[in-house]
């Protein structure tokens, strides 16, 4: 079996974690008896300096085309003065996203127990797994529901979702829970807004039609709490743009760094997956940036794009053997404990397969 992957690596770090990750998905490949073909495309800054632009007409089709996209991340102050819609993250991330379709973000945070002295909230976690996986839906409600309008007197935004538009983000989060620990909590606003009563209709119905999933729901107030005061209570949480922007950055707080969290957004025909951190300028060129994002962002395409799921397995196991034998870059390191750059790293994970 041979796959097709469109490959945008991006700016400063995205090339250097980008390496690594192709080298753990080729390793796992070979091992489990299936190729990538990967095609490379300009995006971004890199993309401007080349071409005047940061989405190419090329790259665009090239994604299209693809049975996935594989991003390293975006941007950077050489190109900050540009207008919004000419910039890296607008002009080129954020366009490739709408052109896509792409309505599911799917957002897992882990707190690997051995790093649990970067997490926040580590008096409450101690002993305790947290992993959860937020589902934020990322196409509708409140960020392009129309009419907006803005004037000295009045700002005014629409918060409107429809029933497929909730039916399609509520089957990502089940059929995500269904291959986790089986729990879904959808959260809402259901006592006071008219848009969360219909989600919560739709949810319930959706409950009733996959009993082997456990369903809860949850207020999106109590949820920004339970979050800080018992995040292990959570497996996945599904949930509208507004409300899973913010506890999606919320719940990556607690994992102690940007350089461990990877993130797929999913589309009605091609998925595309990127670590959710930026392109870090303050520490590209040097060799330290953590690949972890961007290999687990890799193992999410296998399990999500290509249904490699055993593929996907391995490397989910080999980070989490890196990181129990002790090996850390500079972001996820305690006090006094000694630091590897971003090719032993990646090297680290590929030899644990
Ligand atoms: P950032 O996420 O790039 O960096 C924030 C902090 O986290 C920095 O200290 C950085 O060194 C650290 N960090 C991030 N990823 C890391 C990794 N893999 N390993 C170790 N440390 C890591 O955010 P920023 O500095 O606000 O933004 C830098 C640029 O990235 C900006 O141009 C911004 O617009 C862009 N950006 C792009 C994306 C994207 O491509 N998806 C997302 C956010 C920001």
């Amino acid at each position: 079996m041979s796959y097709n992957v469109a490959v945008l690596a991006g700016d400063h770090i995205g090339p250097e974690v980008m390496a690594e990750a192709i080298k753990v998905l080729d390793a796992v490949a070979s091992a489990e008896g299936f190729s990538l073909n990967y095609s490379k495309a300009l995006i971004g800054g890199a993309a401007i300096d080349a071409t005047g632009g940061p989405l190419p007409q090329e790259t665009l089709e090239l994604c299209r085309e693809s049975g996935a996209v594989f991003l390293g991340s975006v941007g950077g102050p050489e190109w900050d003065h540009l207008p919004p819609e000419k910039r890296p993250e607008v002009g080129g991330l954020l366009a490739t996203r709408k052109a896509l379709e792409l309505y599911a973000n799917l957002r897992p945070v882990k707190l690997y127990p051995q790093l649990a002295s970067g997490c926040p909230l580590k008096e409450r976690t101690d002993g305790k797994t947290v992993d959860i996986l937020t589902v934020r839906e990322l196409t509708g409600g409140v960020y392009f529901g129309e009419p907006k309008a803005l004037s000295d007197e009045e700002g005014l935004d629409t918060m409107v979702y429809r029933a497929h538009e909730v039916d399609r983000i509520l089957e990502a989060g089940f059929a995500a829970a269904k291959n986790r620990s089986g729990r879904v909590c959808s959260v809402d606003k259901a006592n006071v807004l008219r848009s969360s009563m219909l989600w919560r209709q739709r949810a319930e119905a959706m409950g009733k039609a996959h009993p082997e999933v456990e369903l809860s729901h949850m207020y999106v107030d109590n949820a920004a709490m339970q979050l800080i005061l018992d995040p292990s209570q959570f497996d996945v949480i599904v949930t509208g743009n507004l409300f899973g922007d913010i506890l999606s950055d919320e719940s990556a707080a607690l994992a102690g760094s940007l350089g461990m969290l990877p993130s797929a957004s999913l589309g009605s025909s091609v998925h595309l997956f990127e670590p959710s951190g930026g392109s870090a300028p303050d520490i590209a060129g040097k060799g330290v940036a953590n690949p972890l994002a961007q290999i687990l962002s890799g193992a999410m395409m296998l399990e999500h794009s290509f249904g490699e799921v055993n593929a996907a397995k391995r490397i989910y196991d080999a980070v989490e053997k890196a990181i129990a034998d002790g090996l850390r870059t500079g972001d996820i390191a305690g006090p006094g404990e000694d630091t590897v750059g971003t090719v032993a790293m990646g090297d680290a994970v590929a030899e644990r397969l």
